[in-house]
């Protein structure tokens, strides 16, 4: 039977970053990935937060970065118009990547420093006392395994170390990517070539859990929209025909316009916030990172998942390799439930546990959104006559000012 230090189950970015780190320390790694190459079964909006990478993986620089986010925008849709926030700056702390490339790349650098990384095989199963991982049939032999096979926990169910999602607590979503040339991204969004756009939408067409977004590649644009998945059955909404009505609406249509769609997507992603990471997060010597932990943060205007997985990962690894020179491997598990437990990881989560109540109300995605429209719509009516702001702002909050205050007080609290 073949050995190895740790097997980690999953080649996205939270497996890449345990196998990364534990070959950076010169560990016996085998990582796993059931896609016919690394990176293939990757799907997620456009954006990293850059953080975990500029301090864990040496030669981030030459990283495929499409563009840096220089540009933050939201936009609150109903059926024809749309109101936006902009923020702009030349500081930044995320970028637009395409994920399969990211996580090649990341493969490589895990490669070069030395951990073994085999692809085109699902692993079956992971069995106990003594550990072992089950693949191609074949048993191999290990200290620790970390599993981070994302968001459909198949291992992690089957070793009882969490629960499937519930249909509130996972959210599907699609994605499109459409060609254009690089001048033509930078002309419709304004930028720079090495400058990008994070756009994220409320409103229209889902006016529920959910909303959509746009990301600024170098030559291509990646499109797409999330609904959270109870929503969509209580609705019966097909998330296909929103992105549909998505792309259609005017204020989306113009950046796609004369664009090919070169590629689509879909998958789903953990939205439970703190509330979807199980009470404990290993067995044994089994750990569970990334999505398959629901490392996944949603404020409605940011999401981190990518950096949470990569650093989950990392810190599964440090615990192995504590575990490791203390001469005992086997206490893996629980150096590593420590470690996540003090870790901004849960810091954040927790931090922002309220931001889950504030999405669940749909106001804010629907009476809300429409009303911002509106009152824009209404100051900027200018015929023979025009609107002062409060009149317009008293009218369109007739009846609902109480719930309205509350409901943003806990808006500006939660997120
Ligand atoms: C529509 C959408 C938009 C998103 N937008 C963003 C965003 O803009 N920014 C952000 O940071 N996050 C975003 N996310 C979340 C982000 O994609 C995830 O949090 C992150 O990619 C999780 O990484 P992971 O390594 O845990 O899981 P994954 O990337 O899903 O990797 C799991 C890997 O395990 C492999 N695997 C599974 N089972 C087995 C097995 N038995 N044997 C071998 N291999 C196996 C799979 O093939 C896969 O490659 C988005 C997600 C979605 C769906």
């Amino acid at each position: 039977m073949e050995r190895f230090d740790a097997v980690v189950i999953g080649g996205g970015a939270a497996g890449l970053g345990s196998a990364y780190r534990m070959a950076e320390n010169g560990m016996n790694v085998l990582l796993i990935e059931r896609g016919e190459n690394v990176g293939e079964k990757s799907v997620y909006g456009g954006r990293i937060y850059s953080w975990v990478f500029e301090k864990y993986v040496k030669g981030f620089q030459d990283a495929p970065v499409e563009r840096w986010v220089k540009k933050e925008r939201l936009t609150f849709l109903d059926e024809r118009e749309s109101v936006s926030i902009e923020y702009s700056s030349d500081e930044t702390c995320s970028f637009v990547a395409i994920l399969t490339k990211f996580n090649r790349w990341l493969a490589e650098k895990v490669e070069d420093a030395g951990g073994l990384v085999v692809s085109g095989i699902k692993v079956e199963d992971v069995r106990l006392n003594p550990l072992r991982v089950v693949a191609d049939g074949e048993e191999i032999g290990c200290d620790a395994v970390v599993i981070a096979e994302g968001v459909n926990p198949m291992l992690a169910m089957k070793l009882g170390i969490r629960s499937d999602w519930k249909p509130e607590e996972v959210a599907v979503g699609v994605k499109e990517v459409f060609k254009l040339s690089e001048s033509e991204v930078n002309s419709r969004f304004d930028v720079e070539s090495d400058e990008g756009v994070a756009n994220l939408f409320v409103g229209y067409p889902v006016f529920t859990h959910g909303g959509g977004f746009i990301y600024t590649n170098r030559d291509t644009i990646s499109v797409g929209m999330v609904v959270r998945v109870d929503s969509a059955m209580k609705n019966k909404i097909e998330v296909y025909d929103l992105a549909e009505k998505f792309r259609a609406h005017r204020d989306v249509a113009g950046f796609l316009k004369g664009g090919s769609m070169i590629e689509y997507s879909a998958h789903l992603v953990p939205e439970a916030g703190i509330k979807g990471v199980p009470d404990a997060l290993h067995k044994d010597n089994v750990m569970i990172v990334g999505d398959t932990a629901g490392f996944v943060l949603n404020r409605g205007f940011t999401i981190r998942g990518v950096d949470f997985a990569f650093y989950s990962g990392v810190l599964a690894a440090d615990s192995i390799k504590e575990a490791m020179d203390g001469g005992d491997a086997g206490l893996a598990g629980q150096i590593y439930e420590r470690k996540v437990r003090d870790s901004a990881i849960i810091g954040e989560l927790e931090k922002f546990r309220k931001a889950l109540d504030v999405l669940e109300n749909t106001r804010f995605f629907n009476d809300y959104t429409r009303m911002m429209v509106e009152i824009m719509r209404g100051i900027f009516d200018v015929k023979e006559e025009s609107n002062r702001l409060y009149d317009v702002v008293m009218e369109k909050s007739r009846g609902r000012k109480i719930r309205m205050a509350l409901d943003f007080l806990s808006a500006f609290r939660g997120l």
